[in-house]
Parts: C-alpha cells; structure tokens; sequence
C-alpha cells in the first residue's frame, strides 16, 4: 500500500531536510569492507569502572525516576569539576540541568530563550543540529562563516556584522565539529565583549572541551561577566566514550535553567537514572581513562594530519575534538562526488563537508577516532584514490 501519511506531516518539519550524514552512513552501511571515518564518536568502550558502577546501580534498585533536573549527587559532583577544571562556579541545586545527551540541552536552550522569530547566529561549518534546533523553537539561524584561511577560526568582525536588533544570542562550539578549530581565550574575549555590548545570551557547546591536544581550554563562562549570559552545554559522549549512555548537561544562569528545566519536566522527566550512576563514577575516577584516550587521539591526529598534506589534500592541523576537515578543492570535484567516489572506489566512508553548512563545500570530515591499524589502511586507500 502506498503510505499516504505526509501530508498529515506539519508544514515545517516537510521543510526540514534530513541530516546529510545519515543518508551516507545507510550509503556505507551496504557495502562490505569499509573503512569508517564518518562517525563522529569514540572507538573506545566505556571505561570499565563506568560500566560496573551503573550495573551495581541496577543491582541494589535504582530504577526508578530520579528529580527532573537529575541526581543532585550527580549535579553537585558536576559542579565540583566544572569549578576545579574549568574555573566556573554553578550551584547544583539551581544552575544545573543533566539531560539526554549535550543534544537535548541544545533543543532546551532554544526553545527557553527564542521568541518567534528571534535570530541566532551560528558559526559554520557546524555540527548538524543546531540550525533545525533552532528552527524548530521558532528563531531564525543567521549563518556566519569560518574560513580556512583563518583556521576556521571565526573572526569577531564577522558575528558583529551579523548583529541586528533581532539577534538574541551566538552560538560557539570550541572545539569544533566539523573542524577541529579551537578558539584560543583572546577570541573568546573579544565575543564576550560583542555579547556584552549587545546584550546577547551565548550558548556555549563545550562538548569537547577534554579533547583540546596543544593548550588549555578555556570556558567560556569563565570570562569575566559571561557567567550570567552564558548557557554551557556539554556531556559525557566524546570524552568518556559514553555516547550510547545519552546523557549530557546544561549549567547557566537561575531563570534560563528553571526554563528549561520546565520543558524538561514536561517532554523528558529525567535522563536515564542508571547512565546518571555511571556518570557519577566517571567524574570521580574516570578521568585518567580520558587522559588516555587523549593521548591516543592526539597521536593519530598528528599521524592524518601529516599523511593527508603529504598526498595532496591540505590539511589544517585541528586543535581539538577528533575530525581533520581537509580541503578537496584541488581534485575539481565537489565534496558530495567526492565522497561518493571514494567510497564505491576504495570503500572509505568520510562525510561531505557541505552537510556541515555551505561553508564546508569544497571538504571532507574524516573522524580520527578509529584504530591506527584501520587510520593507516584508509590514508593508503585514500592516496589509491587520488592518484587514479
Ligand atoms: N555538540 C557537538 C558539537 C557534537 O559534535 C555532538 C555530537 O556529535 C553533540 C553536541 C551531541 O552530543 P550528545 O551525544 O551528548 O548528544
């Protein structure tokens, strides 16, 4: 029977396209031997300590609901690393939010601060939910546009010229995905004082904050007077190695958590109690499984990096998260031809770097966190392929 239905889909949601990076994983997933470097989460398991601690939370009971904002001995563990490594202070019981996964604080921020149309500025090339996030609450993304000459770094005159009487708040990932660019403290700075001057809320994904290799990172709510326009979001999926366990957290000011926190209440009730144990655990002695896998990720950042200037494709090197974003200009194809070629010729699944934003036209994102055994087969795939 043909499946009449759409049209009792609403009108928005038809105008929403779908993530380009599923259509290339169901691409991928039908041919046999692939190499994947499309995948933009850690090879690693959760670190066992992790595991163990949400089985024996399943073992002594804990199955039920825990409090809409999530465990307070969890919140209140959170907040002692956020003040020890990254220098901002939230008070549990109010200013943090624990959610399902980084990705649902980001759908919660949004629709707390967008009033109809409200305008958002976003950086691209970006991670792929954020503009239909956006949209969904109702605001309007304005595009802003990091560029390789820069190192994908954005540059301030830029979010300020995109600045209207309708901007509510900017949007920053540091590090970045697709990119790998991280802003340094002195670009931070100079957003901070835009958002100052204008009175603007930034939403701040921190998301890959652990995996910053060559500097220290900097919150950005640790700037002097950002704490209380700040929503930081981020989550235990990249750095622990959890992103099955779906769990992340937002922290900001009182009356924007409270805000989200009613949607919360209403749409999730609380983030799965047994990943919320394991979390627990992996902030008190999981950080030396982390430090580990940033070592390894570092190495096999410097092994790409080097391997795919060397064939041709320039390569920035990234600071930070695990995706190289090299250019494939110089082939004359465009990124979607590119990486379909590449994938039925040598079977090495990247992703187009235009799902990322128009911006991204004219590259690729290879994800790094993939075994060096598997790193090294897909580089001499790749170099297979150029030189045909
Ligand atoms: N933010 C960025 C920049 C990401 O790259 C991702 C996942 O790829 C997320 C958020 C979502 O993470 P989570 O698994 O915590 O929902």
């Amino acid at each position: 029977m043909i499946d009449q239905s759409h049209h009792y889909v609403a009108d928005h949601i038809h105008q929403l396209k779908p993530s380009g990076i599923r259509r290339f994983f169901d691409l991928a997933s039908k041919l046999d031997n692939v190499i994947s470097l499309g995948v933009g989460e850690p090879d690693f398991v959760t670190p066992w300590n992790v595991i163990e601690a949400s089985f024996h939370s399943l073992e002594q009971g804990y199955t039920a609901y825990t409090a809409n904002a999530g465990l307070l001995e969890l919140r209140e563990e959170l907040s002692c690393f956020l003040s020890e490594t990254y220098h901002v202070s939230y008070r549990a019981e109010d200013q943090m939010l624990i959610t399902v996964g980084a990705s649902q604080a980001i759908d919660l921020a949004f629709r707390a601060i967008i009033n109809p149309g409200d305008e958002v500025i976003v950086i691209e090339p970006s991670f792929v939910s954020y503009a239909p996030t956006i949209k969904l609450a109702g605001g309007e993304p304005v595009i802003v546009e990091a560029t390789e000459p820069f190192a994908f770094k954005i540059q301030p005159e830029q979010i300020k010229s995109a600045i209207t009487p309708k901007t509510k708040a900017i949007l920053i990932c540091s590090p970045n995905n697709p990119t790998g660019a991280a802003l340094n403290r002195d670009e931070l700075t100079a957003i901070a004082k835009l958002a100052e001057q204008h009175d603007l809320i930034v939403v701040s994904d921190e998301i890959y904050a652990d995996l910053l290799y060559d500097e220290e990172f900097t919150s950005f709510a640790s700037i002097p007077n950002m704490i209380d326009r700040t929503i930081l979001i981020s989550g235990f999926s990249k750095a622990f190695a959890m992103t099955g366990w779906r769990l992340g957290y937002a922290a900001g000011p009182k009356a924007i958590i409270e805000a989200m926190t009613k949607i919360h209440q209403y749409t999730i009730m609380c983030a799965p109690t047994m990943a919320q144990h394991g979390a627990l655990e992996a902030l008190r002695n999981g950080r030396g499984s982390v430090q580990e896998m940033k070592n390894s990720y570092r190495q096999r950042r410097n092994y790409v990096v080097k391997a795919l200037n060397e064939m041709g494709l320039t390569c920035h090197m990234p600071g930070g998260a695990f995706y190289v974003f090299p250019s494939i200009k110089a082939t004359g194809m465009s990124s979607e031809a590119f990486a379909e070629a590449l994938l039925e010729d040598q079977r090495v699944a990247v992703v187009p770097g235009h799902v990322f934003g128009n911006s991204g036209e004219g590259y690729i994102r290879c994800s790094y966190a993939t075994s060096m055994q598997q790193l090294a087969e897909a580089m001499k795939r790749i170099k297979r392929f150029l030189d045909k």
